[in-house]
């Protein structure tokens, strides 16, 4: 007899047992106030320039990898060109660690997916934990360099926003010569640009950075990510990434987003989200109902409330944000991408009135 339910038994155990990246997609929610992906709150207008579907697409695509070369000041054989950030990620861990062997290093409170894809893989992970201000327990990770090949850090950090202390990379850096390749993910990096950390890798070999179109660039929805490192690294991820990453639509509205003149206009949006955040936070200050806005230098904020149904609140209210009250040391603080002034408005006008609730 056919039994549907005994397909479950025959998956990998890792992956019976595996909770799945938590998107903010697969939260959901109802509402028309998105705030909870740092998304760039509009849409680039991008058309095609090709169309020949009928062939297989460029597996690294030249004029997207020539142009991302330009815009981060890397030769174009120090890039790899990847379907998001997010595959990325992964490649670096299929590439390098040996399945129920080796192990990677992560930070958290941070970004969800180097766990998921450890996880996935069946490669082994070791959590160290931030200092209370949110910079890397060096100590920690030194006594932890056991077995470990891949150490990810995120900088601007994704939830807390802040960047790391270059000093303590740097020790990061030294402590893992010859034994762990450094992943510094630099989703954010637009956002304050003058704080990447690209030059560095004509010093450092196991130096490897992630970036994204999905931010700044306005292009979540295209899925293009790239990983800067040097050409053996590069080389290694080459060997294990799918034949053809990249759809052909993809690379060619990507190559769009990079010319001279999408790049001045990503630049411009940068300057105008930054002065949003500085005028949302000054806002969200004056709420009795706002404990803390943490510094960002990202697209988003983390605020710590002093009320725990504020997220629930807001939520009912068709205003969808990330909480982060689950996530060790981040108890009733919430993560707000940074949206259109009618969005924050938004958010700040039913902040108010959640006040007012409270106090009846
Ligand atoms: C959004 C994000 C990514 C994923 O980027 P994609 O290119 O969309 O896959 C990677 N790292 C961090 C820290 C992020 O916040």
């Amino acid at each position: 007899m056919n039994n549907f339910n005994d397909i479950n038994q025959l998956v990998r155990k890792n992956i019976q047992a595996l909770t799945p990246y938590q998107s903010a997609r697969r939260i959901g929610g109802k509402g028309d106030v998105w705030l909870n992906a740092n998304e760039f709150p509009t849409a680039p207008n991008f058309e095609l320039t090709e169309q020949c579907l009928n062939r297989y697409p460029q597996a690294q695509p030249e004029q997207v990898i020539n142009r991302y070369a330009d815009y981060a000041g890397v030769e174009a054989e120090q890039l790899i060109v990847s379907r998001g950030a997010d595959e990325a990620i992964e490649l670096l861990m299929r590439a390098f660690c040996e399945p129920s062997q080796d192990s990677i290093i992560y930070c958290p409170p941070t970004y969800g997916m180097y766990l998921v894809s450890a996880q996935t893989l069946g490669i082994n992970y070791k959590a160290i934990a931030q200092t209370p201000d949110w910079q890397l327990d060096l100590t920690a990770i030194k006594q932890n360099l056991d077995s470990v090949k891949l150490v990810y850090v995120c900088s601007p950090n994704n939830p807390t926003g802040n960047l790391l202390n270059p000093d303590d990379i740097k020790a990061l850096l030294a402590m893992t010569v010859g034994k762990a390749l450094v992943i510094v993910d630099e989703a954010y990096i637009e956002f304050s640009l003058e704080n990447s950390l690209v030059s560095w890798l004509a010093t450092y070999p196991h130096l490897v950075i992630l970036r994204t179109l999905s931010k700044a660039f306005a292009l979540a929805g295209l899925r293009c990510g790239f990983t800067i490192a040097n050409k053996p690294v590069i080389d290694a991820l080459q060997k294990v990434i799918a034949p053809y990453p990249l759809a052909s639509p993809v690379a060619d509205i990507a190559a769009t987003a990079l010319s001279h003149e999408n790049l001045a206009v990503m630049k411009l949006h940068v300057v105008n989200l930054n002065s949003q955040k500085a005028r949302f936070t000054s806002e969200l200050n004056k709420l009795d109902v706002v404990e803390c806005v943490y510094p960002s230098s990202a697209n988003y904020i983390l605020v710590k409330f002093n009320d725990p149904q504020v997220f629930k609140y807001c939520w009912d209210q068709g205003i969808i944000l990330r909480d982060q009250n689950k996530q060790p040391g981040l108890t009733n603080m919430i993560r707000i991408t940074i949206g259109t002034q009618a969005q924050c408005d938004a958010v700040i006008n039913a902040l108010i009135n959640f006040k007012r609730q409270g106090d009846n």
